[in-house]
C-alpha cells in the first residue's frame, strides 16, 4: 500500500485523549476529516472565542501544507444550548431573544452574520460545511432513536437522558473521577436522574408554556440537548470514525466528553468518533478566562475601534503556542501591531526590489526543497510539524528576512511559503493598511493635513509657540507626527 501522501517531517499533534504528543496518521491516506465546534449564535464572539478559530484555521493550513486534502466542518449552534457547559439552566438563544425583543431566528441570523464577518476579517478559511443545528433536527431525533434502541437512554418527566454508565470509560477525555463525583455539587439534581453525569438528549417543553423553538419527537414536543448536534453533524458530514475534532479547552471537560459517550452509544463499537481531540487554551485577562457571561467582553470590533487591524489579533494569537494560556492586554496588542508592521515594511522593500515580477511557486514547496533553500524549508516544516509551533515559524520568518545572502526572489518565495501557514496576507497587506482609517473623531484626515501644513509654515517663520500649539492639538486628536529628513509624516495613534 502507498504511504500517506504526507510530506516532510512526521506531523506530531497533541491529543487530549491520553494527553500526549504523538504522530498523526490519517484514517484514509492523504485525507483528513476535521470537525470544529462552532459558535452559539446568541451574542457576538469575543476575542477568547476567536482564538479557538484562529487555532483551528492554523491546524487546517498546516495539514494542507503537509499535503493533506482537508474537509473541514464547523457547526452553528442556533438552538438548545443552555447557560452552563453542563447544558443546564436557561436556553441561551431564548434568553437573548426575550432580552432583545427579537425572534430567535432573527437573533441567530444577526449573530451568525457577525461571526462570519469576524472570521473573514481574521483571514480564517471558510469551513467546507457549516451546518446549522436547526436544519438537523430530524437527524438528531434519529440519532436519539438509535441510542434508545441500543439501550443507552431513559426517559424522565422533563426529557430523554443518556445513561453515562452504559459506555466504557465515560469521562476518559476529561480524566474525570466519575465514582468520586457528587450529585448536585454544581447544579440542582434532576429527579430520577440515575447518575450525576447523565445528560439530556431531548428536552421536553414545559406543559404550561411553549418554547420559541420546539419540534415534535417520540419523546414529546421539545428541543435537542446541546451535545447532541455535534455528534450527529460530525458523523453525518465526515462519517465515523473521522480524524480530528477541535474546540476550546472548556469543551474537554463536559461537551466533548458527552459527545464521545453519544458517539460510542451510536456507533456501538467502543470508538469515540474522532481519533484525535485537540483543544486550545484560553485567552486570559488578569486571572480570568474571557467569557460572555462575565458581561463586558472584548470583541474584534473593540480592537478595530481602537485603531488595530484585525490581522494584528491573528498575529498576536500566533505568537503563542495554542496550548498555552494567552494573556490579553493593550500593551501586548500594541506590540503585536508594531511587530506586524515591521514585517509588512520589510516585505514591501523586497517587493519593491522585485519590481512586480511573479513570485515563483507560491503554493508548493517540494520542488525547491532539494535546492539551496532546503535548510529554510526544512526549518519551516519542522516547526509546523512540531504541534503547530507558530512562534517558531515567526522566528524563522524574521530570521530569513534579515538574511541578506538570499536573493529577493528566494526570500519572497519563502515568505509566501510561511504565509501558507500563518495566513497574515504577507504579500498583499501593507503597513499602510494597518493604519487606522477613522471616519469619526475630532479631526478628519484632511483637517490633519491642513494643520500639518500650517505647522510647517509656523516653523519656517520661527513661530514656535504656534507650531507647538498645533502639535498639541494634533496629539490630543490622536495623531502622531514625526519630523524626518524627508519632511513630516503622521499616523493615527493606535490603542
Ligand atoms: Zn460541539
Amino acid at each position: 500500500m502507498k504511504a500517506p501522501s504526507m510530506r516532510g517531517a512526521p506531523l506530531s499533534l497533541f491529543n487530549s485523549m491520553g494527553r500526549q504528543l504523538g504522530p498523526f496518521t490519517p484514517l484514509s491516506p492523504g485525507k483528513v476529516g476535521l470537525y470544529s465546534c462552532g459558535p452559539t449564535v446568541y451574542n457576538y464572539a469575543h476575542l477568547g472565542n476567536l482564538r479557538a478559530y484562529v487555532f483551528t484555521d492554523t491546524l487546517r493550513r498546516v495539514l494542507r501544507f503537509k499535503g493533506y486534502d482537508v474537509t473541514h466542518v464547523m457547526n452553528i449552534t442556533d438552538v438548545g444550548h443552555l447557560t452552563s457547559d453542563a447544558d443546564e439552566g436557561e436556553d441561551k438563544m431564548e434568553k437573548a431573544a426575550s432580552a432583545q425583543k427579537k425572534s430567535v431566528w432573527d437573533i441567530a441570523r444577526h449573530f451568525t452574520d457577525a461571526f462570519l464577518a469576524d472570521m473573514d476579517a481574521l483571514n480564517i478559511l471558510p469551513p467546507h460545511q457549516q451546518p446549522k443545528a436547526t436544519d438537523h433536527i430530524d437527524g438528531m431525533i434519529a440519532f436519539n432513536q438509535r441510542l434508545t434502541d441500543n439501550g443507552h437512554t431513559y426517559e424522565l418527566a422533563d426529557g430523554l437522558y443518556f445513561d453515562t454508565h452504559t459506555v466504557p470509560d465515560y469521562g476518559k477525555l476529561a480524566m474525570l473521577d466519575v465514582d468520586g463525583m457528587q450529585a448536585g455539587a454544581r447544579v440542582a439534581v434532576t429527579e430520577g436522574k440515575r447518575h450525576p453525569t447523565d445528560f439530556c438528549l431531548w428536552r421536553k417543553s414545559p406543559t404550561d408554556s411553549t418554547r420559541l423553538m420546539e419540534w415534535d419527537s417520540p419523546w414529546g414536543v421539545g428541543a435537542p440537548g446541546w451535545h447532541l448536534e455535534c455528534s450527529q453533524m460530525s458523523i453525518e458530514y465526515l462519517g465515523a470514525p473521522f480524524d480530528i475534532h477541535t474546540g476550546g479547552i472548556d469543551h474537554r471537560q463536559v461537551h466533548h466528553v458527552n459527545e464521545i459517550a453519544q458517539n460510542m452509544g451510536y456507533l456501538g463499537d467502543g470508538a469515540p468518533g474522532a481519533g484525535t481531540w485537540m483543544h486550545n487554551e484560553f485567552l486570559v485577562v488578569g486571572a480570568d478566562k474571557m467569557s460572555k457571561s462575565a458581561g463586558g467582553f472584548l470583541r474584534l470590533l473593540t480592537l478595530t475601534e481602537k485603531g488595530f487591524h484585525p490581522l494584528v489579533y491573528r498575529y498576536f494569537c500566533l505568537q503563542a503556542s495554542y496550548r498555552k494560556p494567552l494573556e490579553f492586554n493593550w500593551d501586548a496588542i500594541a506590540a503585536a501591531h508594531n511587530g506586524l508592521k515591521r514585517l509588512y515594511l520589510r516585505i514591501e522593500e523586497l517587493l519593491a526590489q522585485h519590481g512586480g515580477a511573479e513570485i515563483s511557486a507560491k503554493g508548493d514547496w517540494q520542488p525547491r526543497c532539494d535546492g539551496p533553500l532546503k535548510p529554510r524549508i526544512e526549518a519551516l516544516d519542522g516547526a509546523v510539524s512540531d504541534d503547530l509551533n507558530t512562534p517558531k515559524v515567526m522566528a524563522n520568518l524574521n530570521q530569513l528576512l534579515a538574511d541578506n545572502s538570499l536573493s529577493t526572489d528566494d526570500a519572497l518565495y519563502l515568505v509566501a511559503l510561511h504565509d501558507r501557514v500563518l495566513g497574515l496576507n504577507l504579500l498583499t497587506t501593507t503597513a499602510a493598511d494597518l493604519q487606522p482609517q477613522r471616519t469619526s473623531g475630532p479631526l478628519s484626515a484632511e483637517q490633519v493635513a491642513v494643520l500639518i501644513a500650517e505647522r510647517l509654515t509656523a516653523r519656517k517663520d520661527k513661530d514656535f509657540a504656534r507650531s507647538d500649539a498645533i502639535r498639541d492639538e494634533l496629539n490630543a486628536a490622536g495623531v502622531v507626527i514625526k519630523d524626518g529628513p524627508e519632511g513630516t509624516t503622521w499616523e493615527w495613534q493606535v490603542g
